[in-house]
Parts: C-alpha cells; structure tokens; sequence
C-alpha cells in the first residue's frame, strides 16, 4: 500500500505528543477537506484513505504505543491492516461521527450516479498547444420508456417487502470510528418505502439503460502526463433523480523522442562537428514551434546551454511558459581517412596553449546558462 510508509503524525499534522482530542479534532478537519465528494483534487480519494488510515491507528491506544516503538513494522508484526472501507458509505460514517449531515446530496431515495473514466492519448506538441479531442463513454441514463422510475408505465407502487414501508434499515455498522448502530436507506426501495408492482421492460426496473456518449475534452495546453481532466456531470445518471456522477479523463502524453521535458522546462541537444564548433556555425534546431534557425560563435564548447526564454511548455498553475535549453554537444570523427588523418595531425603541429585558451568569465557563462 502507498501510505505503508508514510508517518501517521505527519499526515494527520500533528505533534507526537498529541492528545486524543487534538488527534481527533486534526482527523476532522482533514477529513471534511479530502471528502471525495466536495474535495476538487484528483487524489483525494487516495488521501483520505491515507488519513483514515492514520486516524484509525493513533486514535487506538494500543496500536498507536505500538507503532510510536516499532513503526510500521511494529503494526504489520501486531496483526494490523488498515480497514479496506467502503468509501460510498462515507455520509452515513460522517453523519454518525459529526452528528450532522454534511453531504445532504443524498436524500432518500436518491443516489448519486457513479463516476466514468477513459483516457486519451496525445503527443507533446499537443500538449504545448492544447487540443480538443473527442472521447467515447459507457454510460447509464434514465430509462427513456419508465423516465428513470423503473415502473412499467401505467402500473401502481406496493409497500416494500424489506422495509415494510419504512425507508430505512438499522444496522449495526463497523468503521474507522469503531462500531456503531446506523440508520440505513432501505437497499430494495433506496428509502422511498414503495417498490414498483411490474418493472419497467425496457430498463428491467433498474430506471436507466447504457448508451455511449461522445464527449468533447478541451485539452489545457501545459497539461502533464497522467493528469485528469473532471468533467463535472458527464457520468452516470443517478437513481430516482440523483445527480449524475462525473467522468473522468486520463491525459496520457506521449514522450517525444527530440525533447526531454522537465515540469515547464524543454530539454533538448544540438549536434556541432568539431569544424562548426571551432569556426561557429548556424544550425537548425527543433524546438515546440517549429525549427529554428541558432547562431553559435567561434569557440563553441560542449556542453555549453543555449536557453531560450520562455520557449518552453505554457505553465498550467501560472501564466507564462518554461525556457527550452539545447545543450551543445561536439561530435568527434570516429573515422578517419588517411589524407583526414594527416591535416588532423598537421593542425595539432600547428596548435598552441593559445589554440585552446579559455574565456574569461567562462564559468559564469555556465553558471548563467544552467540559471
Ligand atoms: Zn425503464
Ligand atoms: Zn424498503
């Protein structure tokens, strides 16, 4: 598991010393900030688990002296596993631990439709310019025969067999916070006490059916590999008038062989012979925009970096763009011809300590490049 070696205190905030309340007190705040219901980052699903993990080990006594003398290693010898939770009862958990109904999206009878994912590849020069692309998706929509009901159309509701007309179930549930007795949504009749009499044929009662969806995905120039694109409502239809879970897009971008791309920053190396970077010469260099035309002077070194300001990746968070570095890298002949050989051997008679006499200031050339 990714958190296995994360520290419980860091992730909760707080000190090692910390009381049960102030445990307490950090786990709440956190957790109403990582609810993947209200929380608009991608991960924060993965985050609150870490956190409930945390919670669940250092508000024990017993497990948090365990892990406070031997660490993770100490929890995984005592027999501990973190409690896999179901995540989709989260507003039941929290209305029992906070006493208040934070999530209200979850009326009787109404349930959320479920989230879609897909992804989509792209190249780099995508990425620099942003693109539209057009994705395709499974999903559920309302019936269009019952319109999401599930009644066959024209037929009456009875009690519900599980319930008996009530709604809700009680339960005696265990969680994160330990056991508790919780007042559930009948699963048959999702809380609304009646069941349809005849199921709607087309949907079998269910109230939606699947379709596939084309979606446009505005593709923000900047965009990183494995970054998600949320498009807020584009899920599956939700039961009995809930809202529509969202979709979820996965932007993988594809390396491009002439460029290393570091966050904002484009890398790239440019190949002199050894003849264009004595005498300088004007080379054609790749850059996100098309080849452009670079001057090197008389004297070139290897490992000299040209940077181009703000030529490189536009910046997502920020406005502006990244820098592009070309490294100067020299070619030395791995061949030779005889009568090659010879001028070679008749420049080095004629060289000098002054043939290869360093720049002053070079090094704050080289510092200057590298920033
Ligand atoms: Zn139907
Ligand atoms: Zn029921």
């Amino acid at each position: 598991m990714a958190t296995a070696e994360r520290d419980y205190y860091e992730l909760l905030g707080v000190e090692r010393t910390a009381t049960d309340a102030e445990i307490k007190k950090a786990f709440r705040k956190l957790a109403r900030e990582l609810h993947p219901d209200v929380s608009g980052h991608a991960d924060a699903q993965e985050r609150f688990r870490a956190v409930a993990e945390a919670y669940e080990v250092l508000s024990d006594a017993e497990r948090r002296q365990l892990y406070d003398r031997y660490g993770h290693a100490g929890l995984r010898r005592g027999g501990y596993a973190p409690t896999d939770f179901d995540l989709t009862n989260l507003n039941d958990i929290f209305s029992a631990f906070f006493g208040d109904d934070l999530f209200a999206r979850n009326r009787a009878g109404r349930a959320r439709g479920g989230d879609v994912g897909t992804s989509v590849a792209i190249e780099l020069a995508e990425a620099y310019t942003g693109v539209t692309r057009q994705v395709e998706l499974e999903v559920a929509v309302a019936c269009e025969r019952c319109g999401g009901d599930g009644a066959e159309p024209g037929t009456e509701r009875v009690t519900c067999g599980t319930c008996g007309g009530q709604g809700r179930l009680q339960q005696v549930s265990r969680s994160v916070f330990g056991e508790f007795v919780r007042t559930q949504s009948c699963p048959t009749c999702l809380g609304a006490g009646r069941v349809v009499e005849r199921p709607c044929t087309l949907c079998e009662g269910a109230g939606r059916t699947v379709e596939t969806r084309e979606l446009q995905v505005e593709i923000p120039a900047g965009i990183h590999d494995g970054q998600r694109i949320r498009l807020r409502g584009d899920g599956h239809a939700g039961a009995h008038g809930g809202l529509p879970g969202d979709a979820y897009v996965e932007v993988r971008v594809a390396p491009d062989p002439r460029f290393e791309r570091d966050g904002d920053d484009i890398l790239a190396a440019v190949d002199l012979t050894i003849v264009e970077a004595a005498r300088g010469a004007t080379v054609g260099v790749p850059t996100l925009e098309g080849e452009i035309e670079l001057e090197f002077e008389p004297g070139t070194q290897p490992g000299e970096v040209r940077v181009l300001r703000g030529k490189g990746m536009p910046s997502l968070q920020r406005s502006g763009r990244g820098d592009h570095r070309v490294l100067v890298n020299v070619a030395v002949p791995r061949r030779l011809t005889d009568e090659q050989r010879e001028l070679l051997e008749r420049f080095e008679q004629l060289s000098g300590e002054d043939t290869y006499r360093r720049d002053e200031g070079f090094f704050e050339k080289l510092r200057n490049a590298i920033r």
